[in-house]
């Protein structure tokens, strides 16, 4: 019988059974000595790239007043149709009383995470840069509900100095006051990147 035939029909020849058992282990060994990657998430979280495009954030002015506008530029935009606003006047508001500088305001604002593919074209299409996107990317839960955030989990928080609108503007007398460029975003000193200042995001980020 040839040597092939043997192997066929099942027996191993020398080399096999001493050689390859030790072959296999020579990968397990070479391994343990390599540096580890595996990410010990989520106990360990690991720093995205800066310009990563995680969940939505709505933007204010430095006196409070939001930066939305209600424009639904944004959603237009959106290809998976993820975005939902409704506009309102803000003279419809008590006398003085605003949300934003502008005429109008978003009344309602929600993203749908269920829907986002997270591509950014919204932010590219926002005209007043109310629409930013921050670095948090953990945007998983347990119902189809609590996926779609409304304008109160987009806002950003208010920072020291700022007021919760609606209220007169306290940056100037018109709403080109504050488009003519004087009133950049608040100036955060910069945390570092941990898992808490991924919670509260306090700085419009990357477009
Ligand atoms: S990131 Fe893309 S998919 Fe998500 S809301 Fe914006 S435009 Fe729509
Ligand atoms: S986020 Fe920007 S584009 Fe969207 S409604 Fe507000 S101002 Fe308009």
């Amino acid at each position: 019988m040839a040597p092939s035939d043997q192997n066929q029909s099942g027996a191993r020849t020398l080399k096999e059974q001493l050689w390859d058992p030790v072959a296999g282990f020579g990968v397990t060994f070479r391994t343990m000595f390599r540096k580890v990657v595996t990410e010990q998430y989520p106990f360990e979280k690991m720093p995205t790239a800066p310009r990563f495009h995680g969940r939505h954030q709505l933007n204010r002015w430095p006196d409070g007043l939001e930066k939305c506008i209600g424009c639904e530029l944004c959603a237009w935009a959106c290809p998976a149709d993820a975005i939902y606003v409704e506009g309102a006047s803000n003279s419809d508001l008590p006398e003085g009383e605003r949300f934003s500088p502008g005429e109008r305001y978003g009344r309602v604002y929600q993203i749908n995470y269920l829907r986002c593919i997270l591509c950014g074209l919204c932010i590219e299409a926002c005209p007043t840069r109310a629409l930013t996107m921050t670095n948090e990317y953990e945007l998983a839960d347990d119902n189809r509900a609590d996926l779609i955030y409304e304008k109160s989990d987009l806002l950003a928080p208010l920072l020291p100095g700022m007021e919760q609108p609606p209220h007169p503007m306290r940056l100037g007398s018109d709403e080109g006051d504050y488009y003519r460029g004087a009133y950049a975003a608040p100036v955060v000193a910069e945390e570092p990147r941990d898992e808490a200042s991924r919670e509260a995001p306090t700085e419009e980020t990357h477009a």
